[in-house]
């Protein structure tokens, strides 16, 4: 081909408008059709796809190349765009009413057979997927979500910037302050025995840019957190990262809020209504048995204890009488046979649940169920009545420990009536979560953080295990994507806070002296939030795990099969860092190191 550009136009910018123009195209063969006369290339390149046709008559030599070449060879053409003749115009491609005749073909590059199709309908084995996965990002489905993520982060910088927001990155080794998860750390090589850890979220360092001035930042940053292994997390993930002064909550939701719906539309998507709903974390654990419901559907949990408090149903009325829960959702017309409706109360037992009561609701109100013969049928039409039930609906009851039985029809109420797909999109607040969570081992440990402001500072110290914080999620569509607090900004009550913890000051001051200097130093109030991003898009492009919206994710399991990270090191490494290994560890890194690739 002669002098000048590769590439003169995008492959799938061509209409019917450029019929007559010379155009040189490059890209990807996504696929080659040679029926002995005529050949077709589909090219593929970023922007969509084109078919090429090569007329031996015409262009002896480039239908020559053309025969040679196979799927995914990248390759330059020089061609002109034509109208196709109407009865081979593709509707499903944009391209679809043109073609280009091509006169001069070039392979770029050949490549090797594939170790899959790039399609997007071929199942392929994710390890597979991710050991070649520059290949798979080929495919129009990843390739999109590449896209689609892109001009999502886009929209937050350009919100932020636009609300007068500073983009300021903070480090990533740093100290080790273990904030809930385990730190993932790197030995200093400069000297031996101490580390850096990765960061689990600029979180101290976000608060000192408010002590420093800033007042308005944002960061996309990377965090670590060194999780065991549970699907859907990863051991690194992006999170939009924000925190203002002189804010307090309002001032937080109403800027994510904004960011959120140019985010939507920048994915024309329909931008979401302002202000996004808000709940009361009590009041989302009644009502939904979650501290993220999911609000496309209703299905609510309904307290039956008016209704049960003096039953011939001993196994509820006992449950109440020591201060247990009764509950239940209508699941409305499940229609399930009694198999059907028995495998639902081995699911609720899978799930943790004591036992399952199901009734159905029949024409005159009466009930089909085991509960049947111990109501009466006053009983039997409150039960009725508290769920505004009809006949054919399926009611789901359950009793015992107040937070597990909310939590199990929580499980049910998803289980049963989530809708598939992402069309709609409801964002949710979930506000006024506890300070303070109590461990399985009985103790304190916080909800959100340790830094995060307490409502009432009297009722933190004196009952703790009731205390509201300032703190609050943003919830879509049953999925968490992210959490804030307002902080606390007095080292006082930062004290206090690390005292209720059982943190002595001397361990306070050892762990965080250096954070709490900084903040006698005229700390202004402020407030902030993380979405993670990897989640948002998920949910956005309705893609069942972050892995399809992150570029190079590692597996469940953390490894990356691509380049079978993690590695053994060579022992030189180790010696000048400092680390020697114990044996146990050095016979598995060795037994790793000869096992097979994946
Ligand atoms: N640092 C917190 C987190 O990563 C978010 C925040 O409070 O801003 O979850």
């Amino acid at each position: 081909m002669g002098a000048g550009p590769l590439r003169t136009a995008g492959a799938g910018t061509l209409r019917p408008e450029h019929a007559g123009a010379e155009v040189r195209l490059a890209g990807w063969v996504k696929a080659r059709r040679d029926h002995g006369g005529v050949i077709f290339l589909d090219l593929r390149d970023a922007s969509g796809v084109v078919q090429v046709v090569v007329d031996p008559a015409a262009a002896p030599e480039a239908a020559g190349v053309a025969r040679e070449v196979r799927d995914e060879y990248c390759m330059a053409l020089a061609g002109t765009v034509r109208l196709r003749p109407a009865g081979i115009v593709n509707p499903e491609l944009p391209t679809g009413e043109v073609e280009v005749a091509a006169v001069e073909i070039r392979v770029l590059s050949p490549s090797d057979p594939l170790p899959f199709q790039i399609d997007d309908r071929a199942e392929i084995d994710e390890v597979r997927r991710l050991a070649y996965r520059y290949l798979d990002l080929r495919r129009p489905r990843m390739a999109a979500n590449l896209r689609a993520r892109s001009k999502g982060i886009a929209a937050m910088r350009r919100t932020l910037d636009r609300m007068g927001f500073l983009e300021v990155e903070t480090p990533t080794l740093i100290r080790s302050t273990p904030e809930g998860a385990r730190d993932m750390l790197v030995p200093s090589r400069l000297r031996p025995g101490t580390f850096y850890a990765l960061p689990q979220s600029p979180q101290l360092f976000k608060q000192l840019l408010m002590v420093g001035g800033v007042e308005r930042y944002f960061q996309v940053a990377r965090c670590y957190r060194d999780e065991d292994f549970r699907s859907d997390r990863q051991l690194e993930f992006t999170q939009l990262d924000i925190e203002g002064s002189f804010w307090g909550q309002d001032d937080v939701l109403a800027t994510l809020e904004e960011v959120m719906v140019e985010v939507v539309s920048a994915l024309d998507g329909t931008p979401p209504a302002r202000p996004f709903p808000r709940l009361a974390y009590s009041e989302a654990m009644a009502r939904f048995g979650t501290d993220k419901p999911d609000l496309r559907f209703g299905m609510e949990i309904v307290e039956l204890g008016t209704v049960f408090a003096s039953s011939r149903f001993q196994a509820f009325r006992t449950t109440l009488e020591s201060g247990g829960l009764v509950a239940g959702i209508d699941a409305g017309p499940l229609g399930l046979s009694r198999s059907g409706l028995e495998a639902l109360a081995e699911r609720a037992r899978a799930l943790g649940g004591k036992g399952l009561v199901t009734a159905i609701v029949e024409e005159g109100g009466t009930l089909r169920s085991t509960l049947a013969k111990h109501l009466d049928e006053a009983e039997a039409a409150a039960l009725v009545a508290a769920f505004g039930a009809v006949p054919g609906d399926t009611l789901l009851l359950a009793a015992g420990e107040p937070r597990e039985t909310r939590v199990l029809l929580g499980r049910l109420r998803l289980e049963l009536g989530q809708p598939k797909g992402h069309r709609q999109l409801r964002f949710l607040w979930v506000v006024d979560f506890p300070v303070f969570e109590i461990t399985p081992e009985g103790g304190l440990a916080p909800a959100h953080h340790p830094f995060t402001s307490p409502v009432d500072v009297r009722e933190m110290e004196e009952h703790p295990e009731r205390a509201v914080a300032r703190a609050y999620d943003l919830v879509l569509n049953g999925s968490e994507l992210g959490s804030g607090s307002v902080r606390i900004h007095d080292p006082a009550l930062q004290r206090r806070v690390f005292s209720v913890l059982g943190i002595s000051d001397e361990e306070a001051e050892r762990r965080f002296g250096w954070f709490l200097r900084a903040l006698r130093f005229g700390t202004p109030p402020h407030a902030g939030f993380a979405v993670g991003i990897d989640r948002l898009f998920s949910v956005l492009l309705d893609e069942p795990n972050i892995r399809e919206v992150i570029p190079f994710p590692k597996t469940q399991t953390g490894l990356d099969p691509m380049t079978e990270s993690p590695t053994p090191v060579v022992a030189e490494q180790l010696r000048e860092l400092g680390i020697d290994l114990r044996p146990e560890a050095r016979a598995a890194m060795e037994g790793e190191g000869e096992a097979p690739p994946g």
